[in-house]
């Protein structure tokens, strides 16, 4: 690894990655974190709203470290939702990572290495770069110098090279703040006087015979080259350890960011780019940003997996964990031990655990209005208290899934508004948890025999 790369990754952390939960944009909280009917996305949930507000708190005075928090509660009842929250009201730029605990024993690597990659995910890096920054396409610029009485040249030239590209940046600049622009073109000339340092002259096209005599041999003459150079504001790149660490692993490279398909990466190439990373941010470079990393099904984990999260909480570097369950007592995977949630003691003793509710019909009601607004999808009424009575028997996702569903159907029969026609439509073309297992179980003397 010669050098960090990063410049690559710039616009990654822009891709929405979960768009069942795009509406969530914070914790709906007052300043008194006391939550709002429907705020921010939010709807309901308001004791666990309020604890995750207070956890919050705890992370902006700096009192949560070595501490994670657990969500209890049945499906569908807005963990992911709350865990999404919390990264929001860290901030836009506070990275979110999310994983199922049952994906750790179908991926191609080692659980431990994808644990290692989730809590990358979630820790985020702000580079900053250098104000004064000027970019263009320039290959060469050149300084021409008046003719010096008694010098052998008449006009002297210097040319300099890419290779002395800071002098170049230098001297554009200096054109850039004499000309007050934004950026300089080709033909735009200053005279500066060479010992003060002064710009004396100014302007576009210089007929230039004239303005070398107008020039003593105490001026220097600036003419900006071929193409232009021009002037970038403070530019702040915002990646996650993870990305750098993909970008920089030789036999990875910067597309398995976008396959997925990162395979194994190797500990020293990580513990160099810690190195520079704190080296970066000793000098001011860059800054840590810790997200959040949600572990869903988290007595999936089994006890190799929790002896790692425990590690892990103890660096300085570590994101928010929050882990979600919907299991009461169950064995701890990989042991012979019954515990709450399936999760060892020691790591029980480090969470703050908040439980969710099961929504009420009016607040299933908001939330479908806010995903239709979301999708951008016009319900007629009837069609909302259909599919709100549809949330109500079966679950608040699979109602959340059929909007899209109606919405196409709507299309296709050149509706504007999505109508219960619609939605009884994709009821009965999608099968809920319910239904479809009710149906297996009826037909079942017809599969096995
Ligand atoms: P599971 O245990 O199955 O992972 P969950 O408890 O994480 O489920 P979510 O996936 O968060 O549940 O919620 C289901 C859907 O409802 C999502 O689209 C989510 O964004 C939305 N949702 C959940 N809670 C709220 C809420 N309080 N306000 C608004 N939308 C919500």
């Amino acid at each position: 690894m010669a050098e960090l790369k990063l410049s690559e990754s710039r616009d990654l952390t822009r891709i929405e990655r979960i768009g069942a939960h795009s509406h969530i944009r914070g914790l709906g909280l007052d300043s008194a974190l006391e939550p709002r009917a429907v705020s921010e996305g939010m709807v309901g949930q308001a004791s666990a709203r309020k604890a995750a507000g207070v956890i919050l708190q705890m992370i902006k005075e700096g009192k949560i470290a070595g501490r994670a928090v657990l969500l209890a509660g049945q499906p569908g009842t807005g963990k992911t939702a709350i865990a999404m929250g919390m990264a929001k009201s860290l901030g836009q730029e506070t990275p979110f990572a999310m994983m199922a605990g049952s994906e750790l024993f179908s991926l191609e690597m080692s659980k431990t290495e994808a644990l290692m990659q989730a809590f990358r995910k979630a820790i985020g890096v702000r580079i900053k770069e250098e104000t004064e920054v000027i970019e263009g396409e320039v290959v060469e610029i050149q300084i021409d110098r008046p003719a010096v009485s008694g010098a052998a040249s008449k006009t002297g030239k210097l040319t300099l090279k890419t290779t002395e590209m800071e002098t170049v940046y230098d001297l554009g600049a200096k054109m850039i703040e004499a000309l007050g622009k934004e950026k300089v073109q080709s033909g735009d000339v200053i005279v500066i006087d060479k010992a003060s340092g002064k710009i004396i002259k100014l302007g576009r096209s210089f007929a230039r015979s004239r303005d070398y005599d107008a020039m003593g041999p105490q001026t220097k003459f600036v003419q900006c080259p071929d193409g232009e150079l021009q002037k970038r504001k403070e530019v702040v790149h915002s990646v996650t350890l993870h990305e750098i660490d993909v970008i920089n692993s030789r036999t990875q490279g910067f597309l398995a960011l976008f396959t997925g398909d990162t395979g194994e990466i190797r500990a020293e190439v990580r513990e160099q780019i810690d190195t520079k990373v704190a080296e970066w941010r000793e000098e001011g470079k860059a800054e840590i940003v810790p997200g959040v990393l949600f572990i869903d099904e988290v007595h999936m984990l089994d006890i190799e997996c929790f002896s790692f999260l425990n590690r892990a909480l103890e660096n300085e570097m570590a994101p928010i964990l929050v882990v979600a369950t919907n299991r009461g007592i169950t064995h701890i995977r990989g042991t012979n031990y019954k515990s709450p949630h399936g999760i060892p003691i020691d790591l029980l003793d480090r969470l703050l655990i908040i439980s969710t509710q099961p929504f009420t019909e009016d607040e299933i009601r908001k939330i479908l209005d806010i995903r239709c607004q979301e999708e951008d999808v016009e319900m007629s009424e009837d069609a909302k208290v259909l599919l709100t009575k549809i949330g109500v028997e079966t679950s608040l996702r699979y109602a959340i899934h059929l909007i899209t569903g109606a919405a196409l159907v709507c299309q296709k029969r050149k509706g504007k508004l999505v109508e219960m026609e619609d939605i009884s439509r994709v009821y009965q073309l999608f099968l809920d948890v319910k239904r479809s297992t009710q149906y297996l179980m009826e037909y079942q003397n017809q599969y096995m025999f």
